[in-house]
Order: C-alpha cells, then sequence, then structure tokens
C-alpha cells in the first residue's frame, strides 16, 4: 500500500526503565510510546537502563529496524498513522533474546525506534522488557558525555525515566550537565552546530518505578501494589499451615528505608507484629514489648502468629532487626514453633495487578504531555499519584524529600521520617495498632461506649468482612459493643443478631463474599418493626456495608427519623460493591477485588486466543446499570472496544465496531494476529446481547477474524480480597468509628428523650479526587439516578474515551 509522508514529529521522545524492577514498568512504556505516537511523537526506547544511554549503537554491528508493513490494503483515516505501526523490535523483546531467526538482531543496538504494535499487550507481563541495570558508567560524567552523545545521534532530546529515586536523581544530574555536555562535544566535533542549536535543552520527566512505594510526594509508585498482591499471596498461603500446626511465622519483605510494603502486609493480613524502618518498637527492649503482645493474643487462643519485617527494619537506636533473631526471641521466650519465610524476589515477579496496569497507563500519558511542555525554564516533574488521581510534581523536591526521610532515620528521628510520610501511611500504621492489639482494659471510660450495630447489605464484595473486623477490633479496644446482625434488615427483624469477639473476626481479613450474610431487604419492608429492634437492642449507631441498596436503606431511615426517634442515631454507610455505583464516591470495597478478577480472566482469554491468532473475545460483566467494571477492567486489559449501560449499543455503534475490527485486522501482520477482548457490561443493551454481538462479529469477521463469547458471571463478586480492598476497609472503618464517636458525643449532650439527630449524622463515607469525604446521605439523593440505581455523573466516564484512544480507533476510523 502506499503510504504516505508523515509530518515531521513534534518530538522524539525515549523511555528508559532504571534500577530495580517493578511490575508496571511495561506499562508504562507502552504508554508513552503510545500517547507518544498519538501526540505525532517519534517514540524510542533505550534498553538497559542508563546503560544502554552510554553503550548507544553500533551502526556497523547492527542493521537499523525496518518499518513492517500490514497484512491487507486498508484505508484508515489518518494514513501517517500507519508510519508508526511497528519497527518489528518490540517482538525480539518480548522473546527475550534480542535475536530473531530471520536476522534480525538487537545486538549492538541500544537506542531502538518503536511503534505502536511494538508495545502491543506488555503490560500483563512483570518486570521490564526494556532491560534495566544499574549503570556505573552514567555516575560518571565521561559516561553522560557518551550518553548525550548517543541521544543526540539519533536527534532525541526528550527523555522518560522509570526507577527509583537513584533513577530520577541522575536524570535530574543529565538535566542539569545537558548544556555543558553538548558544549564539551561541539567542542570535540562530534555534533554540528545546528544540533547544538536545536537540542539545546533536555526535556526530562519522571515515574516512580519502584516496589516498595518509597517516593514522598507521591501515594503510590509503580510495582508497590503488585508487590504487596504477592506478598498477601505468601501470607495468605501461609495462614493454613500456621493454623494447622499453631505455628509463628516471621516474614521478612522488601524496603531498606520504606516500611510501607511491612506496613500494608501486615494491615492486609491481620498479623501480629510488625517492624518499620519510621517507626522502630516504642518499648527498650523491644522484644518485651513484642512478646507481651503476642502472648495475649495466645492467651485467648489464636492459633497463628504472624511477624513481618521489613529488609531495613531497626530498634530505636538503628540496631539492625532480623527475621531470624526475631524467631529465636519468639521460640525461646514464647516457645513458639517458629519458622522464617524470606519472601525476596518473588516480591518483584509475576504479572502486575489491575492497578498496577491502569495507573501506570494514565501516568505514561501524562508524562507524555509534560514533556511536550516542558521548557528551560520549568522544573522537571515526577508524574506521581495522590489518592485517586495522577499528578506533576517537581521531581527534585520528591527526591529531596525522600532523601531526607532516610536522613531523618538515620539520625533516629522517627518522628519526622514519620511526618515525611503521606497520610495514608500514618493512617494505615493507626490502622495496624487498633485492629492488632489486644488490649487488657478499654480504653473509654463506660458512659462513653456506644452499642454498634453492623450490617452487610446488597451483592457481597470483597473488603466487607475486613471492614467489619476492623470495626469489631476497634470496637472492642474502645470499649464499645459491636453486634452484628446477619443477613440484613430480613435478619434484624428475626432477631437474627451475633456477638462478635476479637478472635472471632482474627481470619476475617482473608475471607471474600459476606460473613454477616447479606440481601437486598431494605427497611421500609416494616419501618416500625425495624425502629422497634432499634429499641429492643439499645442500638446507638448503625454501620451499613453495602452499595446502592446500603444507601438506599440510610436514606430511608434518615426519612424516618420523623416519625422514629430510634433513628435518632449516627447512622454511617461504607460503600462496598464491585459495581462502584454508589454516588459521589470514586471507590467502593470490592471493586479493586473484582477488577483483578476481571484482569485475570481476560488474560487467561487471551492466552487462550494464541493458538488461534485472529480471535475476539466478546466478554460479559457485572456491573448492573453501571459500566464502571466493565470500562476501568477495559482499560486494564486493553480491550479493544466497551460497552456500558451508560451509552448503551445501537445499530451504528456496531457498524462502527464491526469495521474498526475488520481495520485493525487488516493492519496486522499475516500470522501474527492476537486475540482482541471486547467487554460488554451486562445491562448494555437489552436487544444486542452478548450473544448477539458475538454472532455479528463471526457474521463479518470474514477470513479476517472470528469471535467467541465468555460470560465472567459471579467470578467478579468471589475470591480472596485484593489487598487494596483489605488495606482501604480498614482505613474507611476506622474513619467512620470515629465519625460514629464524634456524633454520638454530639447526641449525648442532648436530653435523651427529645434527641434530634442532624441529617449531617446520615452520612456516606466517599472517596473525592484526593480526599476522603463524608456525604450525607440526604445530599447525595440530589447526584443519584435512583431508577438505574447509579451516581448521575461517573467519573470513570471518560476512560471509555480512553480505551478508545489506545486502540487508535480514532486514527483509524475516525470518532
Ligand atoms: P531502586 O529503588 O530499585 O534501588 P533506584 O533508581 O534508586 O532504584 P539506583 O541503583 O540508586 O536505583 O539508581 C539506578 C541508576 O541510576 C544507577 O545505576 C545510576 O546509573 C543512576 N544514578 C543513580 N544516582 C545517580 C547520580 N547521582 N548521578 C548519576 N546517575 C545516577
Amino acid at each position: 500500500m502506499a503510504l504516505e509522508q508523515p509530518p515531521q514529529p513534534r518530538m522524539k521522545i525515549a523511555v528508559l526503565t532504571s534500577g530495580g524492577d517493578s511490575a508496571g514498568m511495561n506499562a508504562v512504556v507502552r504508554a508513552i510510546v503510545k500517547g507518544g505516537i498519538l501526540k505525532n511523537c517519534e517514540t524510542w526506547i533505550v534498553r538497559e537502563g542508563y546503560e544502554g544511554l552510554v553503550r548507544g549503537n553500533a551502526d556497523a554491528e547492527a542493521p537499523t529496524s525496518v518499518a513492517m508493513p500490514p497484512a491487507v490494503d486498508v484505508k484508515v483515516r489518518d494514513p501517517a498513522f500507519v508510519e508508526h505501526l511497528r519497527f518489528g523490535d518490540g517482538e525480539l523483546l518480548r522473546d527475550g533474546t534480542g535475536d530473531h531467526p530471520g536476522g534480525r538482531t538487537l545486538k549492538g543496538r541500544y537506542i531502538v525506534r518503536v511503534g505502536w504494535d511494538d508495545v502491543r499487550g506488555w503490560f500483563a507481563e512483570g518486570g521490564t522488557l526494556i532491560g534495566t541495570a544499574r549503570s556505573t558508567a552514567f555516575r560518571t560524567p565521561e559516561g553522560r558525555l557518551k550518553a548525550a552523545y548517543n541521544l543526540i545521534k539519533e536527534g532525541i532530546d526528550a527523555l522518560a525515566v522509570c526507577g527509583g529515586d537513584g533513577s530520577l536523581t541522575g536524570a535530574d544530574v543529565f538535566r542539569a550537565e545537558w548544556p555543558s555536555l553538548l558544549e564539551t562535544l561541539r567542542a570535540q566535533d562530534k555534533i554540528t552546530d545546528e544540533q547544538l542549536a536545536r537540542h539545546g535543552h533536555l526535556k526530562i520527566v519522571g515515574l516512580v518505578g519502584s516496589i516498595d512505594n518509597d517516593m514522598s510526594m507521591t501515594d503510590l509508585t509503580i510495582g508497590a501494589p503488585t508487590a504487596l498482591h504477592r506478598i498477601c499471596e505468601a501470607i495468605d498461603n501461609i495462614h493454613s499451615t500456621a493454623i494447622s500446626h499453631s505455628r509463628a511465622f516471621v516474614l521478612e519483605v522488601m524496603g531498606r528505608h520504606c516500611g510501607w510494603l511491612a506496613l500494608l502486609a501486615g494491615v492486609s493480613s491481620g498479623a501480629d507484629f510488625i517492624f518499620i524502618p519510621e517507626r522502630p518498637p516504642q518499648a527498650d527492649p523491644w522484644e518485651d514489648q513484642m512478646c507481651e503482645a503476642i502472648h495475649r493474643h495466645r492467651a485467648i487462643g489464636k492459633r497463628k502468629t504472624i511477624v513481618i519485617v521489613a529488609e531495613g527494619a531497626h530498634d530505636s537506636h538503628l540496631n539492625p532487626i532480623h527475621a531470624s533473631y526475631v524467631k529465636d526471641v519468639l521460640t525461646d521466650r514464647l516457645g513458639l514453633d517458629t519458622r522464617v519465610t524470606t519472601l525476596g524476589h518473588i516480591q518483584r515477579g509475576g504479572r502486575p495487578c489491575a492497578s498496577d496496569r491502569i495507573l501506570p497507563t494514565l501516568q505514561g500519558l501524562e508524562a507524555v504531555d509534560a514533556l511536550l511542555e516542558a521548557t528551560p525554564d520549568k522544573p522537571s516533574y515526577m508524574i506521581g499519584m495522590r489518592e485517586n488521581r495522577v499528578t506533576r510534581v517537581p521531581l527534585m523536591e520528591a527526591v529531596a524529600m525522600t532523601q531526607s526521610v532516610t536522613q531523618a532515620i538515620k539520625d533516629k528521628d522517627f518522628e519526622k521520617a514519620m511526618s515525611l510520610r503521606d497520610p495514608e501511611f500514618h493512617e494505615s500504621l493507626e490502622g495496624f495498632f487498633a485492629t492488632s492489639s489486644l488490649m487488657n482494659e478499654p480504653l473509654l471510660p463506660p458512659e462513653k461506649r456506644i452499642r454498634l450495630a453492623i450490617m452487610h447489605m446488597g451483592a457481597p464484595a470483597g473488603g466487607m468482612n475486613a471492614a467489619t473486623r476492623a470495626a469489631v477490633r476497634y470496637c472492642l479496644r474502645q470499649g464499645h459493643h459491636p453486634i452484628a446482625i446477619s443477613n440484613g434488615f430480613r435478619g434484624l427483624l428475626d432477631d437474627n443478631l451475633m456477638e462478635l469477639s476479637w478472635l472471632g473476626v482474627d481470619n476475617w481479613m482473608v475471607r471474600g463474599g459476606s460473613e454477616l450474610g447479606t440481601n437486598r431487604t431494605l427497611p421500609d419492608v416494616d419501618l416500625g418493626a425495624v425502629a422497634s429492634k432499634f429499641q429492643q437492642y439499645g442500638i446507638q449507631a448503625l454501620m451499613v456495608i453495602g452499595g446502592f441498596e446500603a444507601f438506599n436503606a440510610l436514606k430511608i431511615l434518615e426519612d424516618g427519623r420523623k416519625y422514629y426517634p430510634a433513628f435518632h442515631i449516627p447512622l454511617v454507610q461504607i460503600p462496598a460493591t464491585i459495581s462502584n455505583n454508589v454516588p459521589m464516591t470514586e471507590y467502593s470495597l470490592g471493586s479493586d477485588t473484582s477488577l483483578n478478577a476481571l484482569v485475570d480472566a481476560c488474560d487467561a482469554i487471551k492466552q487462550s486466543a494464541s493458538a488461534s491468532r485472529n480471535r475476539v473475545f466478546v466478554v460479559e460483566t457485572q456491573g448492573g446499570m453501571c459500566g464502571y467494571i466493565a470500562t476501568m477492567g477495559a482499560l486494564a486489559v486493553g480491550a479493544s472496544i466497551v460497552y456500558t449501560p451508560e451509552v448503551g449499543i445501537d445499530l451504528n455503534t456496531l457498524r462502527a465496531d464491526v469495521k474498526f475490527l475488520k481495520i485493525r485486522y487488516g493492519l496486522d501482520i499475516k500470522g501474527k494476529s492476537e486475540g482482541r477482548i471486547v467487554l460488554r457490561s451486562e445491562k448494555s443493551s437489552s436487544i444486542y446481547t452478548t450473544d448477539v454481538i458475538t454472532k455479528v462479529l463471526i457474521e463479518e469477521g470474514g477470513s479476517l477474524f472470528d469471535a467467541r463469547s465468555a460470560s465472567l458471571g459471579h467470578t467478579l463478586q468471589g475470591g480472596i480480597p485484593s489487598p487494596t480492598d483489605r488495606a482501604y476497609a480498614v482505613r474507611l472503618s476506622l474513619k467512620s468509628m470515629a465519625f460514629i464517636e464524634q456524633q454520638h458525643e454530639l447526641l449525648q449532650k442532648q436530653p435523651a428523650k427529645s434527641r434530634q439527630a442532624s441529617p449531617d449524622s446520615a452520612a456516606v463515607i466517599t472517596v473525592q479526587s484526593s480526599t476522603i469525604k463524608w456525604v450525607p446521605v440526604q445530599e447525595m439523593v440530589a447526584h443519584a439516578d435512583m431508577k438505574n440505581r447509579r451516581g448521575k455523573t461517573t467519573w470513570w466516564g471518560k476512560n471509555k474515551e480512553l480505551v478508545e484512544v489506545l486502540v487508535a480507533r480514532p486514527q483509524l476510523i475516525g470518532n
């Protein structure tokens, strides 16, 4: 086919990964390559981190990569796009050899042009396909001079670096030195005046790839969530053997200067004791503190003990605390049969979890924008995350703050080290203490204690049990009285209530589904009877963990306050639903577990396509009238098309989709097609069902592709909750308890007989942008589409467009 000459690229962008590898680095590379091409840039990768920059391309040794033509002569809307499609090197990187039987090779080539299809499907793979290294040469001015020369030779002056704080420091050093490096190269006659003038400013952007989550000014580093997954999987597996033999396990996890992994693993797995560098044990000697805590747990019948030690853990005098020593203490002092498990590199490995696909994708796209907007007078930026938002922060400020944590620890100024950690770290630590330690005496005096009822509502969601466990443990620590209601309001009316003990909820962190039992019965089934049950059991506060029904139930109870004094108590909802359809919150417990289940299933489905390469899978997801799970899932698996109830499906859409798939398969190299995924939310259309769409695709695909369907159904609800859902469950549950205590105290100031709870005391805990906010249930009603059981606006809706952008639909068929 005749290819039109593309316009001059706006910029040549190179991306490298450096330092220790982490899951999600491939997603970064993929997003930068795709984002760069979409913004009319040429995209390059640098193999083996900075070492590859220093080595550059030995022209004599290797042929340059060649643009590879598509299989069929296809007409696309933007023919210039086809120029960027592929250069063939992605395949060489993917098979790990760097060599191809056909004679193409990467040997001697470290800075390589890559195209759209070269990075296809990369984000399902762990580690970094472009290689990483620790380069001593780049630490020297001579090494950096070579690196500058190699970049200029290829006409590149925009660099995205994904690595830890060392790598990002290296990037900033390089940028600062760049003008003088170019002067030297000019003086040595290695570059021309024109090159000197054209490449006078090195544009740099940093992305934090590090499993330790040790970078300041970002909530989450790329790879940390996957590492946490690996750790929690290991601990979950250890649970059964620990309980069987009544053993103690000491686990060493990564984290030289940062205890995030140990802390979050401790919270998510319900560990008994943790050691982290930022906050060594307060007692001296710490051995007494640890043994006392664990002895208390054992004395009430706990059969397993889990202690987590960060590799950089130490006592308050900076004496290292090693797992083997902790084991000796537990064996000698408490007589426990204790084993050590060092997780080591297992933590780095494996397929990236859903958030290590979605977040690096969003961050990679932001990095391209940061490069395009970079000017010599602006600082280089680091792309980070704040709760649920991608952020840009000055790179060197973030590095400096990270280094000051390390320095504060060295100076034994642990308070300062903690103060430099983000709020999530603090809250998780408080959460760990509140849910892991068994107190001899409750903290609150009797008059401040509350009878709290806890209930699950709606469909089961991962994290419901973890949130309940956290509330129960917090209650017992404070002296409150937790009452669990089984089977929702139906259960309350049937007097199906139970006491939960500290030990009874011990394993609930890891349990999926709903231990309390859940259904959709609303309190207006018999509001008067519900009020009388509240009175009968002396309920002074209610925590409902559930989805849209829970929100509805809270609204009914708040409305019912007009008639029933029993409802003048704090009423709170913790959103928990895989559909994530509760208005005004960006996050519901269970949605992360569900996304991960979807990613696992789609990876397996795609894998099955490796035998019959040109197959489209139409995968049906749950989600009711809310397309969240389908849309975010589509982003996480790189789906080609996503159908949601919000947008619906019509004949025009289907026609365009068929055209898109035909063009896309036509652009594949013959025999090199891969399976493609179409995600269809179950209620997207009552006519164009999964079956109908599959049949249409079979019929229309002709010789280009065929189609099959798969329904994920309830697999999306079940399974072990993800670490994110568990950790959030603890955070949101404890924040809810603080809210309940505060509202209860306010109410106690009023005379008992005429107590009037304010509408604000019936509220839902929400995550909005980068903050956690309480929204009164009546305010939420204004934002709810009660008929379709979802919010009136969707923060994630724009991601449907992003799914389409990431498969180049606008370039291939237009909008
Ligand atoms: P991790 O958190 O996995 O250790 P990191 O990026 O901090 O990742 P480092 O080994 O510290 O890992 O740095 C990676 C590479 O970055 C180094 O091998 C070196 O090439 C480069 N680098 C680090 N610090 C500097 C510096 N001050 N000047 C120049 N280059 C540096």
